[in-house]
């Protein structure tokens, strides 16, 4: 049985920026070129006629619906009004939570004012200092977009800003990227992993030193941050840190499509309205995330038939044998389903950063339980862990086995047998 809660909606299918690294417009698909600019209101109106039927059938009281793109704000303010208008009263039993991510380039006071009275909350995408956004998020022209962006959040600071999304660049030092968040009095902050796989490196990372058991660069800049941002009183929420507290202290509930052990209650709705699994999954390849199904002639449910639906949505419990047999992996999950790509094993594979998983994990693990008094520590079902020895683990006779129904599974994902 599926449970999805939460709903992105590509309302406009086109940026006004360019960033090298978008999984959209950069990276193995190019399918957006085939999709209406934006949303029509009608489409979003059979959207809503769905969800509400689907909310009703499952029971489900609470829905999460995401605002995406491209970039929302190609689109004008009363389309976010009618949007808003069109959930709630074809879906009055649904109780709604807005949020919309944005890029933040044309994001001023008359946006703020529209979204703090339709209830929408922001999220603004940022890379770092100046230096190092304007390198990769950068308009059609070129020029970068980091002025506009730290004005954004300038005003957001007075206008309720829910927080800041940032993928993770390892070649901005973690002092200079603390400082910036601190410059621009940021309340909450995520932090994403590049997309990437086995056969697509992302940005920073050495390939060179791939097999090297000790190259765990991401974990090393983590781990800097960690101690940077524990070690201020005033620190901003960063979620990814606080989901893996919470995951190593055994807190149920937690966890999202990169990390932790819960589904991935996820679906996407495309501008055409295509409903799709997560599009960041087209790192992988063309077309992997498409189907025929569309909110004009389907159910939402009919998208639980979807293969590559059904392995995302259990896409921490479906893993490689490797990581059935982790002392981390009810922290870790395997990773996201992207990550684990390569074109010789499909998903068969842990997560293309693992070892900086388990690298990252073992610190703060490790940090917790020498913060903990000795007895709190006795209650807890968690160990101190070696990296050196978990990394030896792997190479050690597996006891768990993986279902080889299930290992074929991930293995038919391989993009030579979907062309
Ligand atoms: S750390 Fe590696 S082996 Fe362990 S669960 Fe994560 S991806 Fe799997």
């Amino acid at each position: 049985m599926y449970k999805v809660t939460s709903f992105v909606l590509k309302i406009v299918s086109r940026c006004n920026l360019n960033c090298s690294y978008c999984y959209m417009y950069n990276m193995g698909d190019q399918t957006y070129l085939k999709q209406p600019k934006f949303m029509a209101l009608e489409t979003v109106q059979f959207f809503a006629n769905r969800l509400r039927d689907y909310c009703e059938s499952s029971e489900i009281k609470y829905v999460q619906i995401v605002f995406h793109g491209g970039e929302p704000l190609l689109a004008k303010p009363d389309y976010f009004e009618k949007c808003v208008s069109i959930f709630k009263t074809t879906a009055p039993k649904v109780e709604f939570v807005f949020t919309i991510q944005t890029n933040g380039v044309t994001l001023d006071q008359n946006w703020y004012t529209l979204f703090q009275k339709l209830e929408i909350s922001v999220g603004i995408s940022i890379d770092g200092p100046k230096k190092y956004h304007d390198e990769y998020r950068v308009f059609h022209n070129g020029k970068g977009s980091y002025n506009l962006v730290a004005k954004a959040i300038q005003l957001g600071n007075k206008n309720r800003l829910a927080g800041l999304l940032l993928v993770v660049n390892i070649g901005i030092p973690v002092h200079d990227l603390y400082t910036e968040m601190k410059n621009l009095a940021v309340n909450s902050l995520n932090l994403l992993l590049p997309d990437g796989h086995y056969d697509q490196a992302p940005l920073g990372l050495d390939v060179n030193k791939w097999n090297d058991k000790n190259y765990t660069p991401y974990a090393d800049w983590f781990i800097d941050l960690y101690k940077i941002w524990k070690a201020d009183k005033e620190r901003p929420k960063i979620y990814f840190f606080e989901s893996l507290v919470k995951l190593i202290m055994g807190q149920d509930g937690i966890g999202n499509q990169l990390i932790g052990r819960r589904t991935n209650g996820v679906l996407v709705v495309e501008s055409d309205g295509s409903v799709e699994v997560v599009d960041s999954l087209r790192a992988c390849f063309e077309g992997i995330t498409r189907n025929e199904i569309n909110v004009h002639n389907n159910k939402l449910e009919d998208l639980f038939e979807d293969e590559t639906f059904q392995l995302y949505y259990k896409a921490h419990d479906h893993v490689a044998e490797q990581c059935l047999n982790c002392p981390v992996f009810d922290i870790c999950g395997g990773g996201f389903l992207g990550h684990r790509y390569s074109e010789e094993n499909g998903f068969d594979n842990p997560t293309m950063y693992c070892q900086d998983m388990v690298r990252l994990i073992a610190f703060i693990q490790n940090d917790i339980l020498n913060a903990l008094p000795a007895e709190s520590v006795a209650e807890l079902d968690t160990e101190r862990l070696v990296y050196e020895n978990v990394i030896k683990g792997f190479s050690t006779e597996n006891k768990i086995k993986i279902d080889p129904v299930m290992q074929q599974k991930l293995v038919s994902f391989k993009k030579e047998l979907h062309i």
